[in-house]
């Protein structure tokens, strides 16, 4: 293939220590992609890994031509080795797709299919039945999830993962966000593109562990807040009217116990009245924070990822 043409259909798959899961990984999604009958390449985007996964994807790319390998220069993250594989993606039509096979391959085909009918920009992949996630897991999205909704403008899918395709229009206007450390599921629904839904069943991880332990997860949360609502701005705000309003009164406590000659030596609610402006004080510097450094990273304009090697060659775009 040349880098010229485009195929109909590019899959991007991130990939971090996947070398357990990666041989069933192409079993699985090769005869699929093959069934098409289109001009397709998957673009497995290794995210720094520190096992064999970049070892036996060059492999893989030998007797599979359409595998492209993209690696990345350290371990950027899961939404960033996205971006990176969006970016370098050429189909007409891009998927997203787990490495470990929780998001079944076999659904590309019908989504492709729905797209081209019903002629929208965006078909999400959409969990019906995670049963086979843990319950923390299961929780923990469903807050997620939940909250945002309420957040966002947009309306997002709940349980709409990262298992989803876009059409070109669609990934080109992602690239040309300068968003830094963009969360991938909520800025396409948020560009509120003509879009479809597949439901489908989340499978349990082929083979391997996750790559996501609860301190990525904290993360991609903090990421979401503060890349999409200024919600939590504004709760500082209420907050800090809230402890004005309190001041207020125990002003006006302290002043008629003042008048009325009636000083008690208060020591429970000084302590109490400190600790709680203390508390508000500081729970509006660190949300401020949040926003701050945002600006800070963003300023800063550095890439959350830098590409170290591409199959394809030196600059596939050319
Ligand atoms: N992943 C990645 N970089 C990371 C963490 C994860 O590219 O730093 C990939 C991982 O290889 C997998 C996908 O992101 O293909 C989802 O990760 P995982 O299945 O571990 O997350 P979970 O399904 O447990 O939420
Ligand atoms: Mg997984």
């Amino acid at each position: 293939m040349r880098a010229a043409e485009a195929p109909l259909l590019s899959v991007v798959v991130p990939l971090y220590d996947e070398e357990a899961v990666l041989p069933l990984f192409a079993e699985r999604v090769r005869p699929v992609l093959d069934a098409l009958g289109e001009s397709y390449e998957v673009v497995a985007v290794d995210d720094g890994s520190k096992d064999s996964t970049p070892v036996l994807l060059l492999k893989e790319h030998r007797s599979w031509p359409q595998l492209r390998v993209i690696r990345l220069r350290s371990n950027s993250g899961h939404q960033a080795a996205l971006s990176a594989g969006l970016s370098r993606a050429r189909g007409r039509w891009i998927a997203t797709l787990d490495a470990d096979l929780q998001d079944p391959p076999e659904m590309i085909p019908e989504m492709l299919a729905v797209a081209q009918e019903s002629e929208v920009d965006v078909v999400y992949g959409v969990r019906a039945d995670r049963s086979t996630d843990t319950l923390f897991k299961r929780w923990t999205a469903r807050v997620y999830y939940r909250m945002m909704r309420r957040l966002m403008a947009a309306d997002i899918a709940v349980d709409a993962g990262d298992f989803r395709l876009m059409s070109r229009a669609t990934v080109d206007a992602i690239n040309s966000l300068p968003d830094h450390r963009q969360v991938l599921r909520l800025v396409v629904p948020a560009l509120g593109f003509p879009s479809a839904e597949v439901p489908y069943r989340r499978e349990a991880r082929a083979a391997g562990t996750t790559k996501y332990p609860l301190s990525r997860m904290v993360r991609l949360t903090v990421d979401s807040f503060t890349g999409f609502s200024t919600a939590p701005l504004r709760l500082a705000t209420w907050f800090g009217l809230g402890g004005a309003g309190l001041t207020a009164l125990l002003l006006a406590y302290a002043l008629i116990a003042w008048i009325s000659g009636d000083t008690i030596a208060g020591w429970a609610s000084t302590f109490v009245a400190v600790a709680a402006v203390g508390t508000v004080q500081l729970l509006c510097v660190g949300l401020l924070g949040e926003y701050v450094g945002r600006l800070y990273t963003q300023m800063q304009g550095r890439p959350s990822y830098f590409i170290a090697h591409d199959s394809l060659g030196e600059d596939p775009r050319m």
